[in-house]
Parts: C-alpha cells; sequence; structure tokens
C-alpha cells in the first residue's frame, strides 16, 4: 500500500478550466518539480495533512502525514456519500510525483462512479503512462520559458501525446510579461499534435510580482490562437471572486 505526504483533502468547487463550477473532491499532493513564478499554492511536505471534517465546511482536521492511500479512499468515499460529486482532482504540487498513490486511491474509490481528474503541470509523461488507464480527464498546463526561465516545450509535447487519448484540455497562463511570440510557440504545440485540443487560456492572477496582462491582450492573444486551432476559451481563476478554496 502506497502513502503519500498530503497537503489537504475538502470538497469544493472547480474554479478554472473546462470544468469550471463542478463539485469536486480535491487531493493535493505535496513536492513539485517545478518552480514557477506565479506559484499560489503552497506544496510543501507537511507533518499533517488538513483534511475537512464534512464535505465542504471548510472546517479541518489535523491526519499525521504521510496517509495511506486506502485511508484516503475511505475519506472520498465519506465525502461522495454526503455530496454528489463530479469528480476527485488530484492536484499538487505535481501529482504524477506520487502517481502509485494515485493509481492505488483510484483502484480503491472504482466502484463509486466518480471521475478521475488530473491537474498536472505536463511534463512527467512516463509516471502518466504508468497510470492513464485510471485517469478520466486531464487538465495540462503548458509552461511558458518567459514565466518560468526554462523551455519544456519538448516535454509538453511527449504529454500531450500520452495524453491525447484522453479528455484532455491545456491551461495556458497568460501574463503581462507574456509575449505574443512564445504564446504562439505553445499554440503550435498543441497543433502538432491535434487542432481539436481544448485550448483554456487563463489571465495570470497577479501574485510574487507578475503583472496581469491587459483586456487588449487577452482578446488578441486569444484571436491568434483561434487562427491555428479550433477551440480556445479565456477563463480565469474563478474561485478567488468568492473565496472558495
Ligand atoms: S507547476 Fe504548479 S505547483 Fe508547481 S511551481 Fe508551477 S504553478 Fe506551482
Amino acid at each position: 500500500m502506497s502513502k503519500a505526504n498530503v497537503i489537504e483533502i475538502f470538497s469544493s468547487v472547480q474554479g478554472e478550466g473546462k470544468y469550471l463550477g463542478c463539485r469536486q473532491i480535491f487531493i493535493r499532493l505535496a513536492d513539485c518539480n517545478l518552480n514557477c513564478a506565479y506559484c499560489d499554492t503552497n506544496f510543501l511536505r507537511a507533518d499533517c495533512c488538513r483534511v475537512e471534517t464534512a464535505a465542504g465546511s471548510m472546517i479541518f482536521r489535523d491526519e499525521k502525514n504521510p496517509l495511506d492511500a486506502a485511508q484516503v479512499a475511505e475519506i472520498i468515499k465519506s465525502f461522495c456519500g454526503e455530496v454528489p460529486t463530479h469528480s476527485v482532482s488530484f492536484t499538487g504540487g505535481e501529482p504524477l510525483l506520487h502517481w502509485q498513490f494515485i493509481g492505488e486511491v483510484s483502484s480503491a474509490i472504482k466502484n463509486l462512479g466518480v471521475k478521475i481528474f488530473l491537474e498536472t503541470n505536463g511534463t512527467l509523461y512516463n509516471e502518466f503512462e504508468k497510470i492513464s488507464g485510471a485517469v478520466d480527464i486531464v487538465s495540462m498546463d503548458i509552461k511558458l520559458p518567459g514565466v518560468i526561465g526554462q523551455n519544456l516545450f519538448k516535454v509538453h509535447q511527449k504529454f500531450l501525446r500520452a495524453a491525447q487519448e484522453k479528455n484532455l484540455y491545456v491551461k495556458i497562463v497568460v501574463a503581462g510579461e507574456t509575449t505574443l511570440e512564445e504564446f504562439l510557440a505553445a499554440v503550435d504545440l498543441i497543433a502538432s499534435v491535434d487542432k481539436e485540443i481544448l485550448l483554456i487560456l487563463q489571465p495570470v492572477t497577479p501574485v510574487g510580482g507578475v503583472k496581469a496582462a491587459s483586456a487588449e491582450k487577452i482578446l488578441s492573444f486569444q484571436a491568434a490562437a483561434l487562427r491555428k486551432i479550433k477551440n480556445v476559451r479565456v477563463i480565469p481563476q474563478t474561485h478567488k471572486f468568492i473565496n472558495l478554496l
């Protein structure tokens, strides 16, 4: 039985992307293999995981880390019993650093009929392939070199190919600093795999000194992307407007 350092487990609403507004159970796993300037997530290992006492209560108790897969599966079953739930979101950090754990939790909750949703930075394609059969929906980021200080396009392309048969969509965070050139390079990357893949253009929520993109910039970027691929939607992070987790 696998164990993992888990930051928090709670039931809330997906605040980004294609499944915006869907009720989900979030399993936030520790650790990340990247260091993005706009990162607003606590993914550092902790002695205890905070677990919501009831689905959506926003009241938490502590569970000692690491948690084992059966323990997490029981929490998911309990939350699903309280609130009909669209999907279980494995998020992070980078959840695929704990691919074995995700596989075991997914297998333990298979009979609940809840979808398995993976929020990933789209770099660990080997790890994804090991559990792709258990995953229903993939929300994959493409990280732009100007924002994270390194070019990950080659690994992103391998990840896109590994996940393209899934219910896959791609998210690109656009900041004030983002250039049209690097954004379109990312769009070309998507087009090189499949022009039908949905792209969510997510205006950055400005944190850590990162500047917001103007409305004109967002509209012109969407227009430029739509000349290359078929489906491009602009969706900001919404959970922050109403103080959801
Ligand atoms: S990949 Fe995600 S969790 Fe990791 S540093 Fe970047 S924004 Fe933060």
